[in-house]
Formats: structure tokens, C-alpha cells, sequence
């Protein structure tokens, strides 16, 4: 692995090997320094981040540069990205932001910081990092930190704060994906196991994780099952537990999805995490958190795409101007920059409600709901700017547009979103509950 540099400003060292940076500049009390991270036009200032968190985004910049920069065509061709990414990212006090110092993390619940690193993953594009990171930090921690049994954090909790142990979140099935009712996975006690058996699909690091929480049927039913029907595993890879084919993604390629086939594998009972039955009810519980990472990537690639298609059209000229000189590039740009800036305000307020433990599942789904939507959206107008060169791959605005595809449709649809949403507008309970 490549050596990891310190940052040293003013003759104080910022960070270096090993340093969660935001506890690292609040106890030296730094000022805040000028930041580039408004970089582009910008007519809404964003007041969401302090001096700390753009300590942070120097320190996710650098880390983007140094660690996914110089290998991410290679692992966009291989489908999988290299596993030093994840110690790198360990190493430099990049995952489990959230997790207690006790067990190795940075003890930094603040979501900004989350919330800077996926901006930055989206503004290098290399939003299929972000799309790994985001399952193992915003899908697994959480449940593991709220509801897991002080033995389960300890022995889990370091190896995925220092990326040693990689981690994938195993709800949907081929038979239920919108629906987790239908879950078919079971897992059957024996002594003081569980046996688990069933199939997953689509599941982000499924092939280069070491362990996946898994949603699985206890109560023995079939059909659609009740509230009660499920509960939550940490199920270690091991016998009986077998990767299934790669998936072809038609983007973010550079991180590695499978199906995962589950036949009778055996699971300590110390790795139930909460109680037998509870599983559909915790995910509802913590599902704010999946929903507003795909809001927040959602946001920072429309924006990070707007700004590349700014400086695109700047440079391009036809009819002997600049293509950003025609009436229509400037209307267009003029309707994005206006969706991109009440996307942020939007989500950053989502943020902060998440910060204050009052972000609700309604308001989280209508924050991915417009966030994505509008990613989608204003991708496709991007590429369109570009003319022929935005069908090119290795053009970035190709590659967002790809990647935009996705946002509207994991971490539940769109269609979902809004089922959530009028639910709670007809006072009606959550589908999945
Ligand atoms: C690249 C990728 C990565 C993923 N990563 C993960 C992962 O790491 N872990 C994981 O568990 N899952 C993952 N998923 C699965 C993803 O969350 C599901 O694909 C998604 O929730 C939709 O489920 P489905 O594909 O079964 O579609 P279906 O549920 O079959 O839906 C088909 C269509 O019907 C619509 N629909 C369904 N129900 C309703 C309704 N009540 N009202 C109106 N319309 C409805 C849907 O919106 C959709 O348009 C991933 C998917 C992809 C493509």
C-alpha cells in the first residue's frame, strides 16, 4: 500500500496515518481555513459544515487522489475494487465514523462527515467506493450499533472500522425486493445456533465481503410473512455460505454485486443482532439512515455533474461560439442549477434533522425521492449538453449518468418512496411493518 501522507498546515499537522481527523482539529482548535469545496458557481451558500468538516473534505479529497484515483479504471474493468481500499480507507479514520472510540471508530455520529465523504466520492466519480462504503456504514453499523449485544460490537466493530472486516447487507431475494414479507431465507434453530438456508440477490459486496447482515424468516411461516416473522444475522462467510455470480452492472462497475446462496450455514446464536422477530421492525427503525446516503449521493452527483458540464460547455464551441452561449444551454443550466441548490437545501436540513434523531422514514423517503429523481433527471440533461462525446464511457458524465440510474431504484424505488410517503400523508402504517 502506498504510504499515507500527512497534511501539515500553519506547521500543525492535520492529520496523518492513523488520525481521525475531525476529533484531531477539534482538539487542536483550528481555524477554519479557506475551503474550495464551493468551488463553481454557487448562489445558495451552504451553511451546513463547519471548519471541522472541511478539515474532513481536504482529508476524503486527499484520500480520493491517493487511494481510488490511479486504480479506479482498473477496478471498473475488473468489476471489484482492490481490498487495500478498504484498510486505506481504515487506516485513514475513514469508516465507522459513528462507532464509539471504545471500539476503535472515531465517535463521531455527526452525519455531515458522512455527508462530505460521499460528496467528495461523487465529485472524484468514484461514486461506486461511495456505493460500498455506504452499505457497510449506513446499512450494517447502524443496526449493529443500536441493537447488537456488547460481545457482538466488540468482536465486529474494530475489523469494520479498520476496513479488515468488509461487510454486505443481504435483504432482497429474487422473489422479494419491495416486498420483504416475501422473504424466503430461513434460519432454524439448533442447540444454541441458528442454521441459516435461502438465496439473496443483488448484494453490494457480495463476492469481496467477509460477512453479511442478513434478514432472515424465524418463525417457521410461509407466504407472506407478518411483522413478527423475521430477525437479523451477522453471518460470517464460512461453510454453506457460497458468492454467486458476479453481476453485470451497467454502472458503478467498480464495485462487485452477487447473488448469495445461504445452505444450512451455521450461526452462533451470539450473532443475532436484538431480538428473535424483530428484524423487519429494525430495519424500518433505521432505515432514515439508508435513505438519506442515497439522498446526500444524489444531491453531490447532480451537482458534482452540473459543475463538469459547466466547464464542458465553456470549452465547446459551435456556430463559432461557445455552446454555452446558446439560449438553450444557458435555460437548461439555469433549471439545473435551481434544482441542484433546493435538492441541497433539502437534504442538508435532512442531515441536520438526522443529526437531532428527528429525521422520520416519511421525510428521509421524500429526501431520496427528490434527490434521486432529480439526479436521474439532470444527468440526462448533462450528457445531452455534451452532444455525442457524453455517450463516450470515458467521459464523466457518461459514468453519472449510469450511476444516477441506480439511485432511484435501491434502497427502495421511487414507487416505494411515494407509497411511504402517501401512507403517512392517509395515516396509514409503513408497508413493511
Ligand atoms: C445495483 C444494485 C445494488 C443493490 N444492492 C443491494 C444490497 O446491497 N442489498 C440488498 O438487500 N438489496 C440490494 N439491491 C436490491 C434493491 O434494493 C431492489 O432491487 C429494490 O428494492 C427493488 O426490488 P426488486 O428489484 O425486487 O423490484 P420489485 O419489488 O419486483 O419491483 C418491480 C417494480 O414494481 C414496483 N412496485 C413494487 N411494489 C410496488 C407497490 N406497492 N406500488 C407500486 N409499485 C410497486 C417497483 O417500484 C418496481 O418499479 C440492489 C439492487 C441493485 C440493482
Amino acid at each position: 500500500m502506498d504510504a499515507v501522507p500527512e497534511i501539515v498546515r500553519d506547521g500543525i499537522r492535520i492529520y496523518g496515518p492513523s488520525t481521525p481527523v475531525p476529533g484531531v482539529a477539534r482538539r487542536q482548535g483550528l481555524r477554519r481555513h479557506r475551503s474550495d469545496s464551493n468551488e463553481g458557481p454557487r448562489t445558495m451558500e451552504r451553511t451546513v459544515f463547519d471548519e471541522d468538516h472541511e478539515l474532513f473534505r481536504d482529508v476524503a479529497r486527499e484520500f480520493n487522489d491517493r487511494a481510488v484515483a490511479p486504480h479506479y479504471a482498473e477496478w471498473d474493468r475488473q468489476h471489484m475494487m482492490d481490498r487495500s481500499v478498504w484498510t486505506a480507507a481504515g487506516e485513514q479514520g475513514l469508516l465507522g465514523l459513528a462507532v464509539p472510540e471504545e471500539f476503535g471508530g472515531a465517535g463521531m455520529p455527526d452525519y455531515r462527515f458522512r455527508s462530505v465523504l460521499d460528496e467528495e466520492f461523487a465529485r472524484s466519480n468514484h461514486l461506486a467506493v461511495g456505493l460500498a462504503f455506504h452499505l457497510h456504514d449506513d446499512l450494517v453499523l447502524p443496526h449493529l450499533l443500536a441493537y447488537g449485544s456488547e460481545d457482538l460490537k466488540e468482536r465486529w466493530l474494530p475489523g469494520m472500522v479498520s476496513g479488515e472486516i468488509v461487510t454486505s447487507c443481504a435483504w432482497t431475494e429474487p422473489g422479494a425486493g419491495s416486498d420483504l414479507r416475501g422473504i424466503r431465507t430461513k434460519a432454524v434453530r439448533d442447540g444454541d445456533d441458528w442454521l441459516i438456508s435461502g438465496q439473496k440477490v443483488f448484494i453490494g459486496n457480495g463476492i469481496s465481503g467477509d460477512a453479511s447482515l442478513v434478514l432472515a424468516r424465524t418463525d417457521g411461516s410461509t407466504g407472506r410473512g407478518s411483522s413478527d416473522s423475521f430477525s437479523l444475522f451477522m453471518v460470517s462467510r464460512g461453510e454453506g455460505y457460497t458468492p454467486g455470480r458476479q453481476l453485470d452492472k451497467m454502472g458503478l462497475r467498480a464495485s462487485d454485486t452477487a447473488e448469495l446462496f445461504f445452505d444450512n450455514v451455521r450461526v452462533p446464536g451470539s450473532d443475532l443482532v436484538g431480538e428473535v422477530g424483530q428484524g423487519l421492525r429494525y430495519s424500518l427503525e433505521q432505515i432514515p439512515q439508508g435513505r438519506l446516503g442515497i439522498a446526500v449521493a444524489s444531491a453531490a452527483l447532480a451537482r458534482a455533474t452540473y459543475e463538469q458540464t459547466l466547464r464542458y460547455v465553456t470549452e465547446r464551441s459551435a456556430f463559432g461560439e461557445r455552446v454555452l452561449d446558446f439560449q438553450n444551454t444557458r435555460h437548461v443550466l439555469a433549471d439545473i442549477l435551481t434544482e441542484v441548490e433546493v435538492t441541497e437545501t433539502f437534504v442538508d436540513q435532512s442531515v441536520l434533522a438526522f443529526n437531532a434523531g428527528a429525521l422520520t422514514p416519511t421525510a428521509a423517503a421524500q429526501a431520496k425521492l427528490w434527490a434521486s429523481e432529480r439526479a436521474k433527471s439532470i444527468t440526462d440533461r448533462c450528457l445531452q449538453l455534451h452532444g455525442g462525446y457524453g455517450y463516450i464511457l470515458e467521459y464523466p458524465v457518461s459514468q453519472a449518468f449510469l450511476a444516477a440510474r441506480l439511485l432511484t431504484i435501491f434502497g427502495g424505488t421511487s414507487e416505494i418512496m411515494r407509497e411511504s410517503i402517501g401512507r403517512s400523508i392517509a395515516g396509514r402504517s409503513p408497508q413493511n411493518r
